[in-house]
């Protein structure tokens, strides 16, 4: 169908469609939530740090949702975010704030066999530092998530996320999960829908199983004393996928949890918080 431009109000065609942002600001290891409305085609784009963001639409189909996630380690400054839609001509830029934050130190003596591992030990964690580099490097799935994400444990938070480590008395990488406390044996529930897409037995972060939610959203559950849930296994929003435990390099029995998005290491408390806005 042709359609005379005179029929057409000028500012639909210039203006795009309309791009908000939950912040214009985020603390390195935070997030923000992206929503795109009164857009038809279904290729419009938004990159943001060299990368596609995955989008996903709310159940009307009208309003498309994303994450910009900044990681931990992310050099504070300005980055800009691309919108485009092809279809339209639109193209936009906006400028989003990575900020410093100091997440403070903290302490912790383990056994050394647990820090500084032997010579086999170490071929060990190099293959399972590999298995894992690979859940990050393949393409975005289809969203399986929907809504809020959940504690998987409804406990306090005894380690926060972002800390510097310090153990036995040497600086290690930073806390880049929440230590949820749990006694061993209690459930440890999937914080939302997705697939599993890792669930073994590894040196530093005992049993472990990664869980990927599709576009890019993956989160992770570490030091369980039981594994309930097999690779390639779906799981729905809130289901058990194992036991609270004291596995791998872990001081006492408590859930480290961590969520990964687009490749960013994030606060997954962050996560919680502004995804209860999705929540209809
Ligand atoms: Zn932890």
């Amino acid at each position: 169908m042709a359609l005379s431009l005179a029929a057409m109000p000028f500012e639909s065609r210039s203006s795009g469609p309309d791009v908000s942002f939950s912040s214009d600001a985020m603390v390195r290891g935070g997030l923000i939530l992206l929503r795109v409305q009164g857009c038809e085609s279904d290729d419009v784009q938004v990159v943001w740090m060299g990368k596609e963001i995955p989008l996903v639409r709310d159940r009307e189909g009208t309003l498309r949702h994303g994450f910009l996630a900044a990681d931990l380690n992310r050099e504070p400054g300005v980055y800009p975010v691309a919108v485009r839609d092809p279809s339209s001509g639109f193209e936009k830029y906006f400028e989003l704030r990575v900020n410093d934050r100091d997440y403070g130190v903290r302490k912790i003596r383990l056994p050394r066999a647990k820090v500084e591992p032997d010579e086999a030990s170490l071929r060990r964690v190099k293959a399972e530092a590999l298995a894992v580099n690979a859940l990050w490097k393949a393409e975005c799935r289809p969203p399986e998530w929907e809504g809020s994400f959940w504690m998987p444990v409804n406990n306090e938070i005894v380690g926060a996320f972002g800390q510097r480590s310090i153990i036995n008395k040497k600086k290690r990488s930073p806390h880049t999960g929440v230590d949820i406390r749990g006694k061993t044996g209690a459930p440890v529930r999937v914080s939302n829908s997705g697939t599993v897409v890792l669930a073994a037995d590894h040196f530093f972060t005992g049993k472990s199983v990664y869980v990927d939610h599709g576009s890019c959203i993956f989160s992770m559950y570490f030091h369980l004393d039981q594994i309930r849930v097999e690779e390639g296994e779906q799981i729905e929003k809130g289901g058990i996928l194992g036991s609270v435990g004291a596995t791998g390099r872990a001081a006492g029995p408590h859930l480290h949890w961590g969520v990964q998005i687009n490749g960013a290491r994030v606060n997954p408390l962050m996560l919680i918080e502004l995804s209860r806005e999705l929540d209809p």
